[in-house]
């Protein structure tokens, strides 16, 4: 078995970053396949939404469409019974004593990025694509880039094949999230990241704001909106 080098697979939530890794994936590999895992999530609105990014994808960016293969659903929902986060039960976000958000699933990177590797070794697809950052998100252990390179080795050992981990958001800020889209994509990806991703933490998309759809208050669309100001700003 040999991976094939010019094949990428991208964890990919119909979220902001995702969608923004997925088309730096487009940018940079002939063939492109996309997970996502089905974790229980109380609002079922990012699956909804990740389908129409990829129809989206589709449709509008014929450079792209062919490169764009299957796209994978994991069911994940036994996380829901290691997990005590606000994203599968009805509690509040809030910040814990431990400086993370109750929003936290220990290790919860390391298992995606593990289902996804078995699932590249199994699809003959050498890179994995994932949206982690240590910029925004610096309290998510299992989202630094030590922690990444670490289990790229261990999954390289493990499976005989050196698999790669890209993480092309890594040390980007929010603002130059929506820069890297717009060199990407111009304001036809600006435009689908805006109307079709998803990020709000309470499930929110009857408001539309400039930065694209959420409750405007929540941490994540908090995160959003001051990077899409900062971005309109050095324009
Ligand atoms: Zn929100």
């Amino acid at each position: 078995m040999s991976l094939n080098p010019a094949s990428a697979l991208v964890l990919f939530s119909g979220g902001q970053d995702s969608t923004t890794c997925l088309a730096w994936a487009l940018s940079h590999y002939a063939h492109v396949e996309t997970v996502g895992f089905d974790y229980g999530q109380r609002h079922h609105v990012e699956m909804d939404c990740r389908l129409q990014v990829l129809a989206q994808l589709r449709q509008q960016f014929p450079n792209w469409s062919p490169r764009l293969g299957e796209d994978h659903v994991l069911d994940l929902r036994v996380l829901g019974q290691l997990s005590d986060s606000a994203l599968t039960d009805e509690r509040a976000i809030a910040m814990a004593a431990s400086g993370l958000p109750n929003t936290f699933v220990p290790g919860r990177n390391l298992l995606f990025l593990t289902f996804a590797a078995t699932l590249a070794y199994r699809r003959g697809l050498k890179f994995l694509v994932g949206g982690m950052c240590e910029t925004d998100y610096s309290g998510y252990p299992d989202c630094r880039d030590d922690t990444l390179k670490a289990l790229q080795v261990a999954l390289s050992l493990g499976m005989d094949e050196r698999l790669v981990i890209e993480t092309p958001l890594m040390w980007l800020d929010k603002a130059q999230t929506w820069t890297l889209a717009d060199s990407l994509g111009g304001s036809a990806l600006l435009e689908l990241v805006t109307e079709h991703t998803h990020t709000c933490y309470l499930g929110e998309r009857t408001q539309r704001h400039a930065w694209g759809y959420g409750c405007g208050h929540c941490p994540a669309c908090e995160l959003r909106a001051q990077g899409h100001a900062r971005f309109l700003a050095t324009r």
